[in-house]
């Protein structure tokens, strides 16, 4: 299946592993890269710039196909020095670059000199336009049911996607709520030269988090995800649990009162990063989109990329054939 994305990114499938925060690791990565598509490093799930850099080159290490690091712009409880994990990853020799929360306007000088394709994260029409007029060489177009931040305009991917069809030139995947062939299908028809998939790569053998979180989210049906942060726009979907029913709960009480303050001991990263390590899925917060609902097995990346590329194949060369009588 060739698209602009496979074209741009020079991968076999049009199927992105998108950043996801402390699961983006080199094992699951280079699982993906070496089952075709694009898998992503998330770079702040390393602690500093120069562990990025070992984790870049302990991925080269594992696969010789394009792989991508991603770089998310958003607030965060400490500072981050961006520019120097932008720096590294334009000194890695890694070409591809995922850009998400803010614009990536600041650091483009940095990712052109050094050669790199950037894909911005975009949950609105607008920031596509935008990213587009930065000189970024692709979109991943997020929409409401997807996990980590859907922004704060809640336009579902069905409205979104063929909105940004609409009004940009560069090719775009979408992202949030895909994970099997259907959604590959249906995201092509709307527009797009492919999908970014998150919670589903969750799922798969490689992924390198607990078996307890893979196996919750198998449990799990469409609606267990919960949002959170509503309150100081900076939306999150994230797994139904605990502490996300404590969180949304402190912000009811709090109303427009509430500070960063009053719910960082239970949104810290650092308390999510544990529930991968450890597997009690009620310990933090952690992401998942609504895809979660059509997530039913833990099979590995290879496994998953071939059944989502053949079945879509089957899709287009049969079902949809039929129906306007054009099946080989
Ligand atoms: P963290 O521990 O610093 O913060 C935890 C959560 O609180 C994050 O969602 C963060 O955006 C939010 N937050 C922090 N300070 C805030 C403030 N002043 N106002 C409003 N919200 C605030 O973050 P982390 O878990 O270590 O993650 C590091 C980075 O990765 C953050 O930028 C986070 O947003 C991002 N992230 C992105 C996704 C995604 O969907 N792309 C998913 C998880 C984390």
């Amino acid at each position: 299946m060739k698209t602009r994305i496979t074209e741009l990114f020079g991968i076999e499938h049009p199927i992105i592993q998108g950043g996801m925060q402390w699961v983006g690791r080199a094992e699951l990565v280079s699982a993906v890269s070496n089952a075709g598509g694009l898998g992503i490093l998330t770079g702040l799930t390393q602690p500093t710039p120069e562990d990025l850099s070992k984790e870049i080159a302990r991925t080269k290490g594992m696969t010789d196909k394009p792989f991508a690091v991603n770089l998310t712009i958003l607030p965060t409880l400490r500072p981050v020095p961006y520019q120097e994990y932008a720096d590294v990853i334009a000194e890695s020799g890694v070409k591809i670059v995922e850009t998400a929360g803010r614009s990536p306007e600041p650091y483009m000088p940095t990712f052109k000199a050094a050669g790199i394709k950037v894909i911005h994260k975009c949950t609105s029409v607008r920031h596509s336009v935008k990213a587009e007029a930065v000189g970024c060489d692709a979109v991943s177009v997020d929409g409401f049911e997807c996990a980590g931040h859907p922004g704060e305009d809640d336009i579902p991917g069905l409205i979104l996607l063929p909105c940004t069809a609409d009004k940009i030139s560069v090719p775009f995947v979408a992202s949030g709520g895909f994970g099997d062939a259907r959604g590959l299908v249906a995201a092509l028809a709307l527009g797009a030269d492919g999908i970014n998939m998150g919670s589903r790569f969750m799922c798969t053998k490689e992924a390198p988090i607990h078996d307890n979180v893979k196996q919750a989210m198998v449990n799990a049906d469409e609606r267990n995800t919960q949002l959170t942060n509503r309150t100081l726009r900076n939306t999150s979907r994230v797994f139904k649990n605990a502490i996300a029913d404590k969180v949304i709960e402190i912000e009811r009480e709090k109303g427009a009162d509430l500070k960063i303050e009053d719910l960082a001991e239970y949104l810290s990263g650092q308390r999510g990063k544990v529930v991968f390590e450890d597997g009690n899925v009620d310990h933090g917060i952690w992401s998942a989109g609504m895809i979660v609902g059509l997530i039913n097995d833990v099979p590995s990346c290879a496994d998953l990329v071939s059944r989502i590329v053949a079945e879509a194949e089957d899709i287009i060369g049969k079902r949809l054939a039929n129906l306007t009588g054009t099946a080989a």
